[in-house]
């Protein structure tokens, strides 16, 4: 059933309004997700506002950047999963006016709705990094951060046959600055460090963090300390990276606990992994928190995942203001608690699910090992799988990894059954 109506008499697409019930903003994991999930629930009357023509299954990046996935597994067409009776509004968000319940789009088109969700994810920070733009994807300079350079890792990796392959992790201390998994920047080096060992080439790979630890959890982190000896491979806590130098391959950090001091590396491939914010349309908005560790993200209940001024808006994924890593397995168990609680406001209730702060980072350890970490805000292993030991690297968990999140992804959590 058409249930939007387009008010107001001006022609052309540039001044439409659309009035709907639900409005969702981004339509990558969590917007499809919770769009599916509506429709699952009969809610029809929903407006998706998402530009991008294709939908990406940005997990798999890791497995491109390491040569055993292509670029091409990890894309479809988003058309595929907008839910039956969605309206897709093709286009940017630009403005979000919570108090005339209104969402503007790049082209014109105004969203009316009763109720929002704000799901457009994060965006990479390259100009934190000075030389970083200019160089990507050239020099030996990549990340899998990006569809188009995840396979240009691979190049560079294979490339390496001596010298130094360094992999960095940003500062995500500094209020508003994130990366989302956080995991996948240690990940692509050991499945680099794997990979030189298995061709014997003499290749030093040095792991560098603007953070204290390897790893926030404890339990896991014990076990990656273990990985690195195994490879040898070189941790630098406390190490910002702020410039890169293309023609001399130098990499220069700040050093934390030193201020005003840097240091500087020289290398022959370097994988970076970028200083991240929540989208500009959040940041600009009443929506984001205005200072903290949070600014900029959207000011929502960590557990209910309302937003704590606008109760008829709801926000998750990599743009919430969660202390949580941010992945879509996070996302999954996000998506039931908002869907359960959006309900119950729209039914004249109180919000009564709460998330817990789980998610879960398959850290990848070499070619056909993987380690599932999954914990919760508080930081304590939550393990989900019975009878496995999780603390330990495994083969089941890898092919967990290659085949069978994937197909849950497509199939059961975009579908609203996952
Ligand atoms: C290299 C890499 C490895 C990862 N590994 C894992 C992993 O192993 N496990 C895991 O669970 N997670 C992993 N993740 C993280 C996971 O992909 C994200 O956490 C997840 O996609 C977050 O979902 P989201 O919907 O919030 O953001 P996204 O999926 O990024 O979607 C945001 C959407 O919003 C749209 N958008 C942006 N701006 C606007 C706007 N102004 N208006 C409207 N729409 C907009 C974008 O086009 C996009 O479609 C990885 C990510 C990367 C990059």
């Amino acid at each position: 059933m058409q249930t939007y109506t387009a008010v107001g008499n001006a022609p052309g697409k540039a001044r439409e309004t659309y009035r709907c019930r639900v409005a969702i903003i981004g339509g990558g994991t969590a917007g499809i997700t919770v769009a599916a999930q509506l429709a699952r629930r009969g809610i029809h009357d929903v407006a998706l506002i998402e530009p991008s023509q294709k939908h990406y299954y940005q997990p798999l990046w890791t497995l491109v950047g390491a040569g055993v996935a292509t670029a091409e597994q990890s894309v479809r067409d988003e058309a595929r999963f907008i839910p039956r009776g969605v309206r897709w509004i093709q286009d940017y968000a630009v403005e979000i006016d919570p108090e005339q319940q209104l969402v503007c789009t790049r082209d014109g088109t105004r969203v009316q709705y009763d109720f929002l969700v704000v799901a457009p994810g994060v965006e990479s920070h390259w100009e934190k990094i000075e030389g970083a733009s200019e160089t990507l994807g050239r020099n030996g300079v990549s990340t899998n951060y990006s569809y188009d350079l995840a396979p240009r890792t691979w190049e560079f990796i294979q490339q390496t046959r001596e010298g130094v392959a360094l992999f960095t992790m940003p500062n995500t201390a500094e209020p508003g600055y994130t990366i989302k998994c956080g995991g996948a920047p240690q990940k692509i080096a050991y499945m680099a460090a794997d990979y030189f060992r298995m061709q014997g080439r003499p290749v030093k790979v040095i792991y560098a963090t603007a953070g204290g630890v390897l790893f926030g959890v404890p339990e896991f982190c014990r076990v990656l300390e273990q990985v690195c000896e195994r490879y040898g491979i070189e941790v630098l806590t406390k190490h910002e990276l702020i410039a890169v130098d293309p023609v001399r391959k130098q990499a220069t950090f700040a050093l934390k606990d030193k201020p005003g001091e840097t240091k500087t590396i020289a290398f022959d491939m370097l994988h970076i992994g970028p200083p991240q914010r929540a989208a500009q349309v959040v940041r600009e908005s009443p929506l984001a928190h205005r200072e903290g560790a949070m600014v900029g993200f959207v000011n929502v209940d960590i557990h209910t995942l309302q937003h704590v001024e606008y109760p008829n808006v709801f926000g998750l994924g990599d743009a919430a203001g969660l202390p949580v890593s941010r992945t879509g397995a996070a996302v999954r168990k996000q998506a039931p608690v908002l869907i359960n609680n959006l309900l119950k406001v729209m039914q004249g209730k109180e919000p009564d699910k709460r998330y817990n702060g789980y998610t879960s980072c398959p850290l990848v350890t070499a070619y056909g090992r993987m380690v599932l970490a999954e914990f919760d805000y508080n930081n304590t292993p939550t393990p989900s799988i019975p009878f496995i030991d999780a603390q330990r690297e495994r083969f089941d968990m890898w092919l967990l990894k290659k085949y069978g999140l994937p197909f849950m992804y497509w199939n059961l959590m975009l579908r609203g059954r996952a």
